[in-house]
Protein backbone atom coordinates (compact mmCIF):
# COMPACT_ATOMS: atom_id res chain seq x y z
CA UNK A 1 0.00 0.00 0.00
CA UNK A 2 1.32 3.30 -0.86
CA UNK A 3 2.52 5.48 2.04
CA UNK A 4 0.15 8.24 3.28
CA UNK A 5 1.23 11.81 4.47
CA UNK A 6 -0.41 14.74 5.48
CA UNK A 7 1.44 16.73 3.06
CA UNK A 8 4.13 16.19 0.14
CA UNK A 9 6.65 19.29 -0.80
CA UNK A 10 7.36 18.74 -4.00
CA UNK A 11 10.59 20.55 -4.30
CA UNK A 12 13.25 21.33 -1.56
CA UNK A 13 14.06 24.78 -2.08
CA UNK A 14 13.02 28.07 -0.25
CA UNK A 15 9.42 26.98 -0.80
CA UNK A 16 8.87 23.24 -0.31
CA UNK A 17 11.66 23.02 2.90
CA UNK A 18 9.57 26.11 4.46
CA UNK A 19 6.16 24.46 4.27
CA UNK A 20 7.24 21.17 5.11
CA UNK A 21 9.27 21.83 8.08
CA UNK A 22 6.85 24.28 9.39
CA UNK A 23 3.86 21.68 9.13
CA UNK A 24 5.68 19.17 10.63
CA UNK A 25 6.44 21.64 13.62
CA UNK A 26 2.45 21.11 13.69
CA UNK A 27 2.92 17.58 14.15
CA UNK A 28 1.54 17.03 10.85
CA UNK A 29 3.31 13.87 8.93
CA UNK A 30 5.14 15.36 6.02
CA UNK A 31 7.43 14.50 3.73
CA UNK A 32 9.56 16.17 0.69
CA UNK A 33 10.63 15.38 -2.65
CA UNK A 34 14.19 16.85 -4.14
CA UNK A 35 15.31 15.56 -7.54
CA UNK A 36 18.28 17.55 -7.10
CA UNK A 37 20.59 19.29 -4.51
CA UNK A 38 18.92 20.53 -1.24
CA UNK A 39 18.06 24.42 -0.69
CA UNK A 40 17.02 24.49 -4.82
CA UNK A 41 18.26 27.58 -6.55
CA UNK A 42 18.62 30.01 -3.91
CA UNK A 43 21.19 28.48 -1.53
CA UNK A 44 23.24 26.46 -5.12
CA UNK A 45 22.53 28.94 -8.12
CA UNK A 46 20.90 32.00 -7.05
CA UNK A 47 21.09 34.36 -4.26
CA UNK A 48 23.75 32.60 -2.01
CA UNK A 49 26.51 32.41 -4.04
CA UNK A 50 25.59 35.40 -6.33
CA UNK A 51 25.72 37.23 -2.65
CA UNK A 52 29.62 36.05 -2.59
CA UNK A 53 30.53 37.30 -5.89
CA UNK A 54 28.93 40.57 -5.20
CA UNK A 55 31.35 41.03 -1.97
CA UNK A 56 34.01 40.31 -4.05
CA UNK A 57 32.89 42.91 -6.42
CA UNK A 58 32.63 45.46 -3.84
CA UNK A 59 35.78 44.42 -2.27
CA UNK A 60 37.48 45.26 -5.77
CA UNK A 61 35.32 48.44 -5.54
CA UNK A 62 36.68 49.54 -2.05
CA UNK A 63 40.62 48.35 -3.17
CA UNK A 64 40.01 50.95 -6.40
CA UNK A 65 38.57 53.64 -3.89
CA UNK A 66 41.40 53.18 -0.89
CA UNK A 67 43.77 55.67 -1.85
CA UNK A 68 41.55 58.41 -1.96
CA UNK A 69 41.55 57.71 1.87
CA UNK A 70 45.48 57.99 1.54
CA UNK A 71 45.77 53.89 1.21
CA UNK A 72 48.93 52.51 -0.86
CA UNK A 73 48.25 49.48 -1.96
CA UNK A 74 50.42 46.73 -3.67
CA UNK A 75 47.47 44.80 -5.49
CA UNK A 76 48.33 41.41 -7.02
CA UNK A 77 44.94 40.65 -8.89
CA UNK A 78 42.22 38.19 -8.37
CA UNK A 79 42.15 34.68 -7.77
CA UNK A 80 38.89 33.26 -8.83
CA UNK A 81 39.26 29.79 -8.43
CA UNK A 82 40.09 30.06 -5.15
CA UNK A 83 37.35 32.02 -4.19
CA UNK A 84 34.99 29.74 -6.59
CA UNK A 85 36.80 26.55 -3.99
CA UNK A 86 35.66 28.57 -0.81
CA UNK A 87 32.30 29.70 -2.19
CA UNK A 88 31.18 26.06 -3.37
CA UNK A 89 32.19 24.74 -0.42
CA UNK A 90 30.50 27.42 1.62
CA UNK A 91 26.91 26.51 -0.39
CA UNK A 92 27.89 23.14 -0.11
CA UNK A 93 27.48 23.23 3.93
CA UNK A 94 24.31 24.85 3.74
CA UNK A 95 22.84 21.98 0.90
CA UNK A 96 23.96 19.71 3.47
CA UNK A 97 22.70 21.57 6.63
CA UNK A 98 19.02 20.79 5.35
CA UNK A 99 19.32 17.24 5.41
CA UNK A 100 19.60 17.83 9.07
CA UNK A 101 17.44 20.46 9.44
CA UNK A 102 14.58 18.29 7.96
CA UNK A 103 15.76 15.43 9.82
CA UNK A 104 15.30 17.52 13.27
CA UNK A 105 11.92 18.43 11.93
CA UNK A 106 10.27 14.90 11.03
CA UNK A 107 10.11 15.83 7.44
CA UNK A 108 11.10 12.58 5.51
CA UNK A 109 13.31 13.42 2.96
CA UNK A 110 12.42 11.29 -0.64
CA UNK A 111 14.88 11.97 -3.05
CA UNK A 112 14.06 11.46 -6.54
CA UNK A 113 11.56 13.57 -9.42
CA UNK A 114 7.47 13.49 -8.68
CA UNK A 115 4.96 13.09 -11.14
CA UNK A 116 1.49 13.80 -10.43
CA UNK A 117 -0.80 10.45 -11.12
CA UNK A 118 -3.61 11.77 -9.77
CA UNK A 119 -5.08 14.94 -6.87
CA UNK A 120 -3.74 12.84 -3.66
CA UNK A 121 -1.30 10.42 -5.57
CA UNK A 122 2.24 11.05 -6.69
CA UNK A 123 4.86 8.73 -8.22
CA UNK A 124 8.83 8.93 -7.68
CA UNK A 125 10.42 6.48 -10.35
CA UNK A 126 7.67 4.01 -9.79
CA UNK A 127 7.10 4.50 -6.03
CA UNK A 128 3.88 5.45 -4.70
CA UNK A 129 2.80 7.63 -2.06
CA UNK A 130 -0.41 9.68 -1.35
CA UNK A 131 -1.43 12.47 0.82
CA UNK A 132 -3.93 14.81 2.34
CA UNK A 133 -2.11 17.79 1.00
CA UNK A 134 0.14 18.18 -2.06
CA UNK A 135 2.54 21.24 -2.24
CA UNK A 136 4.06 22.32 -6.36
CA UNK A 137 7.46 24.06 -4.95
CA UNK A 138 9.51 23.17 -8.25
CA UNK A 139 10.67 26.38 -8.90
CA UNK A 140 12.14 27.33 -12.01
CA UNK A 141 15.62 26.86 -14.47
CA UNK A 142 16.97 29.38 -16.58
CA UNK A 143 15.55 29.86 -20.42
CA UNK A 144 17.76 29.61 -23.49
CA UNK A 145 16.18 30.67 -26.37
CA UNK A 146 15.67 28.52 -29.48
CA UNK A 147 17.84 29.98 -31.95
CA UNK A 148 21.07 28.98 -34.20
CA UNK A 149 23.89 28.56 -31.91
CA UNK A 150 22.04 29.83 -28.98
CA UNK A 151 23.51 26.18 -26.89
CA UNK A 152 26.94 28.06 -27.49
CA UNK A 153 25.62 30.26 -24.44
CA UNK A 154 25.54 29.51 -20.75
CA UNK A 155 23.02 30.56 -18.37
CA UNK A 156 22.98 31.95 -14.73
CA UNK A 157 23.91 28.10 -13.44
CA UNK A 158 26.85 28.32 -16.38
CA UNK A 159 27.91 31.33 -14.38
CA UNK A 160 28.55 29.45 -11.30
CA UNK A 161 30.84 27.09 -12.39
CA UNK A 162 32.88 29.21 -14.01
CA UNK A 163 36.51 28.71 -13.07
CA UNK A 164 38.22 32.11 -14.44
CA UNK A 165 37.19 35.57 -15.17
CA UNK A 166 36.26 35.52 -18.86
CA UNK A 167 37.99 38.16 -20.69
CA UNK A 168 35.07 39.17 -23.02
CA UNK A 169 31.57 38.29 -21.83
CA UNK A 170 28.00 39.51 -23.65
CA UNK A 171 25.11 39.00 -21.44
CA UNK A 172 21.86 38.82 -22.72
CA UNK A 173 19.33 40.13 -20.81
CA UNK A 174 17.84 43.67 -18.94
CA UNK A 175 16.38 42.20 -15.25
CA UNK A 176 18.14 41.64 -12.46
CA UNK A 177 20.13 38.81 -12.49
CA UNK A 178 21.49 40.31 -16.16
CA UNK A 179 22.29 43.84 -14.65
CA UNK A 180 23.83 41.95 -11.34
CA UNK A 181 25.74 39.33 -13.17
CA UNK A 182 26.88 42.08 -15.97
CA UNK A 183 28.21 43.98 -12.62
CA UNK A 184 30.31 41.23 -11.02
CA UNK A 185 31.94 40.24 -14.08
CA UNK A 186 32.53 43.82 -15.27
CA UNK A 187 34.15 44.51 -11.44
CA UNK A 188 35.92 41.44 -11.31
CA UNK A 189 37.92 42.14 -14.17
CA UNK A 190 35.54 41.09 -17.85
CA UNK A 191 34.80 43.39 -20.24
CA UNK A 192 30.93 43.13 -20.42
CA UNK A 193 28.34 44.00 -23.13
CA UNK A 194 24.92 43.92 -21.91
CA UNK A 195 22.28 43.80 -24.62
CA UNK A 196 18.97 44.43 -23.85
CA UNK A 197 16.18 43.75 -26.26
CA UNK A 198 14.02 47.31 -25.22
CA UNK A 199 15.14 50.88 -24.11
CA UNK A 200 16.55 50.06 -20.51
CA UNK A 201 17.15 47.89 -17.73
CA UNK A 202 14.77 46.22 -15.06
CA UNK A 203 11.38 47.69 -16.87
CA UNK A 204 9.23 46.72 -13.80
CA UNK A 205 10.86 48.95 -11.41
CA UNK A 206 10.54 52.65 -11.20
CA UNK A 207 11.87 54.75 -13.92
CA UNK A 208 13.62 57.26 -12.34
CA UNK A 209 15.76 54.38 -10.74
CA UNK A 210 15.98 53.06 -14.20
CA UNK A 211 17.30 55.68 -15.78
CA UNK A 212 19.98 56.25 -13.01
CA UNK A 213 20.65 52.37 -13.19
CA UNK A 214 21.43 52.97 -17.12
CA UNK A 215 23.47 56.31 -17.10
CA UNK A 216 25.46 54.41 -13.78
CA UNK A 217 26.31 50.96 -15.79
CA UNK A 218 27.51 52.94 -19.14
CA UNK A 219 29.26 55.21 -16.58
CA UNK A 220 31.32 52.37 -15.12
CA UNK A 221 32.33 50.79 -18.34
CA UNK A 222 29.78 48.50 -19.22
CA UNK A 223 29.38 49.00 -22.78
CA UNK A 224 25.28 48.56 -22.36
CA UNK A 225 23.22 48.07 -26.06
CA UNK A 226 19.50 48.84 -26.34
CA UNK A 227 17.12 47.61 -28.56
CA UNK A 228 19.66 44.23 -29.98
CA UNK A 229 18.39 40.97 -29.84
CA UNK A 230 20.98 38.12 -30.91
CA UNK A 231 19.64 36.37 -33.72
CA UNK A 232 22.26 33.58 -34.03
CA UNK A 233 25.86 32.59 -32.59
CA UNK A 234 28.23 30.89 -33.91
CA UNK A 235 31.33 29.07 -32.83
CA UNK A 236 34.57 30.36 -33.81
CA UNK A 237 37.97 27.89 -34.40
CA UNK A 238 39.58 28.72 -30.96
CA UNK A 239 36.45 28.83 -28.99
CA UNK A 240 35.44 32.10 -29.18
CA UNK A 241 31.72 33.33 -30.30
CA UNK A 242 30.03 35.42 -33.07
CA UNK A 243 26.76 37.00 -32.00
CA UNK A 244 24.96 37.96 -35.02
CA UNK A 245 22.31 40.55 -33.73
CA UNK A 246 19.24 41.85 -35.68
CA UNK A 247 19.58 45.20 -37.01
CA UNK A 248 23.41 45.57 -36.54
CA UNK A 249 25.94 45.10 -39.14
CA UNK A 250 28.82 42.57 -38.02
CA UNK A 251 28.95 40.32 -35.94
CA UNK A 252 30.04 40.93 -32.00
CA UNK A 253 33.22 38.52 -31.04
CA UNK A 254 33.07 37.33 -27.33
CA UNK A 255 34.61 34.57 -24.89
CA UNK A 256 31.31 33.81 -23.61
CA UNK A 257 27.62 34.34 -23.99
CA UNK A 258 25.86 34.86 -20.82
CA UNK A 259 21.80 34.10 -21.63
CA UNK A 260 19.80 35.96 -18.92
CA UNK A 261 16.69 36.35 -20.58
CA UNK A 262 14.11 34.72 -17.91
CA UNK A 263 13.34 32.02 -16.13
CA UNK A 264 10.77 28.56 -17.06
CA UNK A 265 8.67 27.25 -14.64
CA UNK A 266 9.32 23.70 -13.82
CA UNK A 267 5.75 22.49 -14.28
CA UNK A 268 6.46 20.60 -17.73
CA UNK A 269 7.37 17.29 -16.23
CA UNK A 270 5.11 17.22 -12.93
CA UNK A 271 2.14 15.89 -15.31
CA UNK A 272 0.30 18.43 -13.57
CA UNK A 273 -2.93 17.32 -16.22
CA UNK A 274 -3.20 13.64 -14.19
CA UNK A 275 -4.68 15.84 -10.98
CA UNK A 276 -6.67 18.32 -13.26
CA UNK A 277 -3.84 21.45 -11.87
CA UNK A 278 -4.62 24.38 -14.20
CA UNK A 279 -1.34 26.43 -15.46
CA UNK A 280 -1.04 29.85 -17.31
CA UNK A 281 0.11 29.72 -20.78
CA UNK A 282 3.56 30.50 -19.12
CA UNK A 283 3.55 27.11 -17.64
CA UNK A 284 3.51 28.93 -13.81
CA UNK A 285 0.29 27.74 -11.53
CA UNK A 286 -2.08 30.42 -10.94
CA UNK A 287 -3.43 30.65 -7.00
CA UNK A 288 -6.09 32.12 -5.10
CA UNK A 289 -4.51 34.42 -2.28
CA UNK A 290 -4.23 31.50 0.00
CA UNK A 291 -1.84 29.74 -2.18
CA UNK A 292 -4.74 27.02 -3.24
CA UNK A 293 -4.98 25.77 -6.90
CA UNK A 294 -7.97 25.22 -8.91
CA UNK A 295 -7.99 21.81 -7.13
CA UNK A 296 -8.61 22.41 -3.92
CA UNK A 297 -6.04 19.89 -1.91
CA UNK A 298 -2.83 21.20 -3.94
CA UNK A 299 -1.35 24.14 -3.62
CA UNK A 300 1.72 25.86 -5.38
CA UNK A 301 4.10 28.59 -3.86
CA UNK A 302 7.28 30.08 -4.96
CA UNK A 303 8.84 31.02 -8.58
CA UNK A 304 6.19 28.34 -9.75
CA UNK A 305 3.85 30.66 -9.27
CA UNK A 306 3.16 34.10 -11.24
CA UNK A 307 4.08 36.49 -8.09
CA UNK A 308 7.37 37.66 -6.60
CA UNK A 309 10.25 35.82 -7.63
CA UNK A 310 12.48 35.63 -4.30
CA UNK A 311 13.46 33.37 -1.44
CA UNK A 312 11.60 35.14 1.14
CA UNK A 313 8.80 35.35 -0.59
CA UNK A 314 8.83 31.50 -1.43
CA UNK A 315 9.84 30.96 2.82
CA UNK A 316 6.85 33.42 3.59
CA UNK A 317 4.23 31.73 1.55
CA UNK A 318 4.88 28.01 2.77
CA UNK A 319 5.07 28.63 6.18
CA UNK A 320 1.85 30.89 5.86
CA UNK A 321 0.46 28.14 4.32
CA UNK A 322 1.04 25.63 7.10
CA UNK A 323 -0.09 28.05 9.57
CA UNK A 324 -2.78 27.96 7.91
CA UNK A 325 -3.32 24.47 7.17
CA UNK A 326 -2.31 22.83 10.14
CA UNK A 327 -1.78 25.90 12.98
CA UNK A 328 -5.61 26.59 13.37
CA UNK A 329 -5.05 30.29 12.00
CA UNK A 330 -7.43 29.97 9.44
CA UNK A 331 -7.06 33.48 7.50
CA UNK A 332 -2.93 33.31 7.47
CA UNK A 333 -1.82 34.17 3.95
CA UNK A 334 0.89 36.00 2.35
CA UNK A 335 -0.30 39.27 1.37
CA UNK A 336 1.46 40.73 -1.72
CA UNK A 337 2.18 44.20 -1.06
CA UNK A 338 4.49 45.91 -0.14
CA UNK A 339 7.10 43.34 -0.70
CA UNK A 340 10.50 45.01 -0.36
CA UNK A 341 13.47 43.89 -2.83
CA UNK A 342 17.24 44.47 -3.71
CA UNK A 343 19.06 44.42 -6.58
CA UNK A 344 22.97 43.92 -5.69
CA UNK A 345 24.14 45.68 -8.76
CA UNK A 346 26.68 48.44 -8.19
CA UNK A 347 25.43 50.54 -6.21
CA UNK A 348 22.62 48.49 -4.86
CA UNK A 349 19.18 49.39 -5.72
CA UNK A 350 15.96 49.19 -3.46
CA UNK A 351 12.41 49.16 -3.89
CA UNK A 352 9.17 48.31 -2.38
CA UNK A 353 5.80 49.37 -3.08
CA UNK A 354 4.48 51.63 -6.48
CA UNK A 355 6.68 53.45 -8.95
CA UNK A 356 5.43 56.48 -9.72
CA UNK A 357 3.70 55.52 -12.88
CA UNK A 358 1.74 52.92 -10.89
CA UNK A 359 0.37 55.40 -8.45
CA UNK A 360 -0.42 57.95 -11.00
CA UNK A 361 -2.81 55.41 -12.67
CA UNK A 362 -4.33 54.27 -9.16
CA UNK A 363 -4.45 57.83 -7.53
CA UNK A 364 -4.00 60.42 -10.36
CA UNK A 365 -3.38 64.19 -8.81
CA UNK A 366 -3.08 62.57 -5.88
CA UNK A 367 0.72 61.56 -5.95
CA UNK A 368 3.41 63.44 -4.57
CA UNK A 369 6.55 62.83 -5.00
CA UNK A 370 9.56 63.63 -2.93
CA UNK A 371 13.38 63.40 -4.25
CA UNK A 372 16.96 63.53 -3.78
CA UNK A 373 19.88 62.56 -5.39
CA UNK A 374 23.20 63.63 -3.73
CA UNK A 375 26.44 62.64 -3.29
CA UNK A 376 26.90 60.09 -0.56
CA UNK A 377 30.56 61.65 1.87
CA UNK A 378 32.03 58.24 1.01
CA UNK A 379 32.55 58.86 -2.38
CA UNK A 380 33.77 63.02 -2.01
CA UNK A 381 37.17 60.82 -1.45
CA UNK A 382 37.29 58.09 -4.31
CA UNK A 383 37.96 58.20 -8.16
CA UNK A 384 34.32 57.01 -9.12
CA UNK A 385 32.11 59.82 -8.36
CA UNK A 386 28.72 57.43 -7.42
CA UNK A 387 25.50 59.67 -6.63
CA UNK A 388 22.84 58.38 -4.67
CA UNK A 389 19.30 58.87 -5.55
CA UNK A 390 16.19 58.24 -3.52
CA UNK A 391 12.74 58.66 -4.22
CA UNK A 392 9.03 58.50 -2.09
CA UNK A 393 5.81 58.53 -3.52
CA UNK A 394 3.20 59.61 -1.38
CA UNK A 395 -0.71 59.15 -1.62
CA UNK A 396 -3.58 61.85 -0.32
CA UNK A 397 -3.96 64.59 1.67
CA UNK A 398 -1.84 62.44 4.72
CA UNK A 399 1.05 61.69 2.45
CA UNK A 400 0.85 58.07 3.12
CA UNK A 401 3.92 56.59 1.64
CA UNK A 402 2.71 53.75 -0.91
CA UNK A 403 6.26 53.73 -2.92
CA UNK A 404 10.13 53.84 -1.84
CA UNK A 405 12.81 53.68 -4.62
CA UNK A 406 16.41 53.53 -4.01
CA UNK A 407 19.53 53.53 -5.29
CA UNK A 408 23.28 53.88 -3.89
CA UNK A 409 25.57 52.84 -1.39
CA UNK A 410 24.22 51.07 1.04
CA UNK A 411 20.53 50.98 0.29
CA UNK A 412 20.63 46.89 0.49
CA UNK A 413 21.19 47.25 4.11
CA UNK A 414 18.90 50.48 4.54
CA UNK A 415 15.69 49.37 2.97
CA UNK A 416 14.33 46.18 5.18
CA UNK A 417 13.65 49.25 8.26
CA UNK A 418 11.77 51.91 6.12
CA UNK A 419 10.08 47.94 4.62
CA UNK A 420 8.57 47.56 7.96
CA UNK A 421 7.52 51.24 8.58
CA UNK A 422 5.94 51.37 4.98
CA UNK A 423 4.18 48.40 5.87
CA UNK A 424 2.49 49.70 8.84
CA UNK A 425 1.53 52.48 6.87
CA UNK A 426 3.84 55.02 7.57
CA UNK A 427 3.13 58.99 6.05
CA UNK A 428 5.62 61.30 5.44
CA UNK A 429 4.67 63.23 8.48
CA UNK A 430 5.97 59.50 10.32
CA UNK A 431 9.07 59.76 8.69
CA UNK A 432 10.09 63.59 8.91
CA UNK A 433 9.41 63.32 12.61
CA UNK A 434 11.96 60.65 12.87
CA UNK A 435 15.38 61.63 14.34
CA UNK A 436 18.13 61.39 11.75
CA UNK A 437 21.28 59.22 12.39
CA UNK A 438 23.94 61.54 11.38
CA UNK A 439 26.39 61.99 8.80
CA UNK A 440 24.37 58.46 7.00
CA UNK A 441 22.97 58.51 3.52
CA UNK A 442 20.02 56.68 4.90
CA UNK A 443 18.89 60.16 7.05
CA UNK A 444 18.15 61.70 3.46
CA UNK A 445 15.18 60.06 3.74
CA UNK A 446 13.69 61.35 6.60
CA UNK A 447 15.19 64.92 5.59
CA UNK A 448 12.96 64.97 2.23
CA UNK A 449 11.41 68.51 1.42
C1 LIG B 1 21.01 33.95 -10.20
C2 LIG B 1 19.87 34.13 -9.23
C3 LIG B 1 19.98 35.05 -8.21
C4 LIG B 1 18.95 35.22 -7.30
N1 LIG B 1 19.10 36.14 -6.30
C5 LIG B 1 18.12 36.31 -5.40
C6 LIG B 1 18.28 37.24 -4.32
O1 LIG B 1 19.30 37.90 -4.20
N2 LIG B 1 17.27 37.37 -3.44
C7 LIG B 1 16.12 36.64 -3.53
O2 LIG B 1 15.24 36.78 -2.70
N3 LIG B 1 15.92 35.77 -4.57
C8 LIG B 1 16.91 35.58 -5.48
N4 LIG B 1 16.74 34.68 -6.50
C9 LIG B 1 15.44 33.99 -6.63
C10 LIG B 1 15.34 32.83 -5.65
O3 LIG B 1 16.45 31.97 -5.82
C11 LIG B 1 14.03 32.08 -5.90
O4 LIG B 1 12.97 32.99 -5.81
C12 LIG B 1 13.80 30.96 -4.89
O5 LIG B 1 14.85 30.04 -4.90
C13 LIG B 1 12.47 30.25 -5.21
O6 LIG B 1 12.29 29.16 -4.35
P1 LIG B 1 11.34 27.97 -4.78
O7 LIG B 1 11.27 27.08 -3.58
O8 LIG B 1 10.10 28.48 -5.38
O9 LIG B 1 12.12 27.22 -5.97
P2 LIG B 1 13.57 26.60 -6.05
O10 LIG B 1 14.47 27.19 -5.04
O11 LIG B 1 13.97 26.70 -7.47
O12 LIG B 1 13.38 25.08 -5.65
C14 LIG B 1 12.69 24.17 -6.46
C15 LIG B 1 13.27 22.78 -6.23
O13 LIG B 1 12.38 21.82 -6.79
C16 LIG B 1 13.14 20.77 -7.35
N5 LIG B 1 12.25 20.09 -8.31
C17 LIG B 1 11.76 20.61 -9.47
N6 LIG B 1 10.89 19.72 -10.03
C18 LIG B 1 10.85 18.65 -9.20
C19 LIG B 1 10.12 17.43 -9.23
N7 LIG B 1 9.23 17.17 -10.16
N8 LIG B 1 10.35 16.54 -8.22
C20 LIG B 1 11.22 16.83 -7.22
N9 LIG B 1 11.90 17.96 -7.14
C21 LIG B 1 11.71 18.87 -8.12
C22 LIG B 1 14.33 21.47 -7.96
O14 LIG B 1 15.43 20.58 -8.08
C23 LIG B 1 14.61 22.57 -6.93
O15 LIG B 1 15.58 22.17 -5.97
C24 LIG B 1 17.76 34.44 -7.42
C25 LIG B 1 17.64 33.52 -8.45
C26 LIG B 1 18.68 33.36 -9.36
C27 LIG B 1 18.54 32.35 -10.46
Amino acid sequence: MAKHYDLIAIGGGSGGLSVAERAARYGARCALIESGRLGGTCVNVGCVPKKVMWYAAHLAHALDDAPGYGFRLDYFGFDWKKLKAARDRFVQAISDGYQGYLTEAGVELIRGFARFIDAHTLDIAGERITAEHIVIATGGRPQIPALPGAQFGISSDGFFELNACPPRVAIAGSGYIAVELAGMLHTLGSEVTLLVRGDGVLRPFDATIREQLLERLREDGINVLTRTQIRAVAQLVGGSLDLHCEGRAGALNVDTLLWAIGRTPNTDQLNLAAASVRMNPDGTIPTDPYQATNIPNIYALGDITERFHLTPVAVAAGRRLADRLFGQQPERRLPYENIPSVVFSHPPVGTIGLTEAQAREQYGDAVRIYQTRFRPMYHSFTARPTDTLMKLVCVGPEEKIVGCHLIGEGVDEMLQGFAVAIRMGATKRDFDDTVAIHPTSAEELVTMR
